[in-house]
């Protein structure tokens, strides 16, 4: 077996025992980001020097006694997240040629545990997508099947993880963005409780949706890669004040009695058999562990997506705004007036998915318009966290599918953004009640396609829900299907 194909917990102990040095996993790590990456288009850059320099560091240092788990672990980091000296494109020719002069949050944790960080990963721009289809400059490969998507936005920190060319890696979900391109490419992902991890240094897309997470090929490594990047900072100021417990403490424990919710309104007909068929098994699987299902309702579960592509895209319009070709990034060179430069600069730079979302969002929040749409949409997101704490009231977890459909191929639901902002109906209301939720590899649809099963608890339930997920997995048989790289 490969170096970057082992846990994390099997590197820490061969790092602990003297039988493997940083150097050999993070060379092993380039050999496969760059034997892979011309097919899969995972990473928009990697970092081979700063990476061999580091792993050089660390292994003259030797691994400290009271070494974080994440020592020596190569990791790949979605596009939108500043570290010093890498470029963080968003996947966008506005931001072609940025490269980040500071630590971000997440330089800072990953730096502190002594991890080392691979390159950056593609993603749609701006985090706006669901297939990394809305890239500027290429196309991210499932690496279960070439031919089709890895799900979106963050699907080359997820497509990294699938095919082994890094251990774990971080992406954001700000309406799904993690979970989703998780259940596509058969990995693990964690979307925190909004507020758990920092997101100084994230280049926002929504603040008050968006929340970094995990990706990893099991919950344990998941377990310690949230463990090092949580916690309160206070250069975010909607970062909880909170100390996480000890993530991977738990997840060994059983989950007897544990009440598993079933939101009947994600039950519908809308579900292909094949997925239900892998849902259904995962819900016998948890019987046969102990837990207990129970039905529960989320009545407002209809207006998710609507609710949601009125908030973010508020927020993205006015987040946006800095983009002026003044600041950062491809400037149009021609203009003669301060306001063509703004009109061209924006108009050449941004993708057609985010000129959509800033023209939605400026619409809603227009005058005229703001009450009818932005204001009703706080309220029924209100609605929908109050949903969510009925519903815990009876539940400890709640159990769904983590999307509608499977990996789809190139082109498929691109040119109709209804169908497309309609498959994230499972994973949106997750981050409108600001919950924490993960998406597990549940089995394959009759395509052989990977499947997810989404796990939600309650606020900074993180410790509960990664302990149901250990205790799945560990059950649940692996999915039998051959990557294509
Ligand atoms: N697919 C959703 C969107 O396009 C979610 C994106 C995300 O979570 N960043 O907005």
């Amino acid at each position: 077996m490969s170096l970057t194909s082992k846990t994390i917990q099997e590197l820490h102990s061969l790092y602990r025992s003297k039988k493997t040095s940083v150097q050999d996993v993070v060379e092993a790590s380039l050999k496969r980001i760059e034997e892979t990456n011309y097919h899969l288009n995972s990473f928009s850059h990697i970092c081979r020097e700063s990476a061999l320099a580091e792993a050089k560091k660390l292994d003259a240092a030797g691994m400290p006694e009271n070494a974080s788990m994440m020592w020596g672990i190569p990791v790949g980091v979605k596009d939108n997240m500043c570290i010093k000296g890498l470029p963080a494109t968003c996947g966008s020719k506005i931001l072609k040629n940025y490269i980040s002069p500071y630590d971000g949050a997440m330089g800072v944790c990953l730096k502190k545990a002594g991890s080392v960080v691979m390159g950056s990963c593609h993603m749609d721009e701006f985090a706006m997508g669901s297939s990394c289809e809305n890239n500027a400059f290429v196309k991210v490969k499932n690496p279960y099947d070439l031919e089709r998507v890895p799900g979106g936005s963050s699907g080359g920190s997820a497509a990294a993880v699938a095919s082994s060319q890094v251990i774990v890696s971080l992406g954001s979900d700000t309406g799904g963005s993690i979970r989703q391109p998780a259940s596509f490419c058969g990995v693990v992902g964690l979307k925190p409780t909004y507020g758990l991890v920092s997101r100084f240094g994230l280049v926002a897309f929504a603040s008050s949706l968006d929340q970094i997470g995990p990706f990893a090929r099991c919950v344990e490594d998941a377990a310690f890669l949230l463990q090092s990047i949580a916690g309160h900072d206070k250069k975010d100021s909607t970062s909880y004040d909170y100390t996480p417990p000890d993530y991977s403490k738990d997840l060994k424990n059983d989950i007897k009695g544990i009440k598993i919710g079933l939101p009947k309104e994600y039950f519908t007909d809308g579900i292909p058999a094949d997925i239900l068929t892998c849902i259904d098994k995962a819900k016998k699987v948890f019987c046969d562990l102990g837990a207990e299902l129970v039905e529960i309702s989320l009545p407002h579960t209809q207006y998710a997506i609507a609710t949601y592509y009125i908030l973010a895209t508020a927020e993205a319009s006015a987040n946006l705004a800095r983009f002026d070709g003044v600041r950062y990034g491809y400037r149009n060179k021609e203009a003669a007036t301060l306001k063509e430069l703004y009109i061209r600069s924006r108009s050449e730079g941004f993708g057609p998915e985010v000129k959509r979302r800033i023209i939605t969002g400026t619409f809603v929040l227009s005058s005229g318009y703001y009450d009818a749409y932005y204001l009703k949409g706080q309220k029924v997101r209100t609605l929908v966290k109050q949903d969510f704490d009925q519903a815990f009231r009876k539940a400890d977890v709640i159990l769904t599918p983590t999307s509608p459909c499977t990996a789809f191929q190139f082109g498929e639901k691109i040119d109709d953004p209804i169908s497309m902002y309609l498959s994230d109906i499972f994973t949106v209301s997750v981050n409108l009640a600001g919950l924490p939720g993960i998406s597990l590899p549940c089995g394959t649809d009759d395509k052989k396609l990977p499947v997810g099963l989404q796990l939600i608890g309650p606020s900074l339930g993180e410790a509960r829900l990664l302990n149901a997920a250990y205790q799945f997995e560990k059950v649940c048989p692996p999915l039998g299907i051959e990557l294509k790289v």
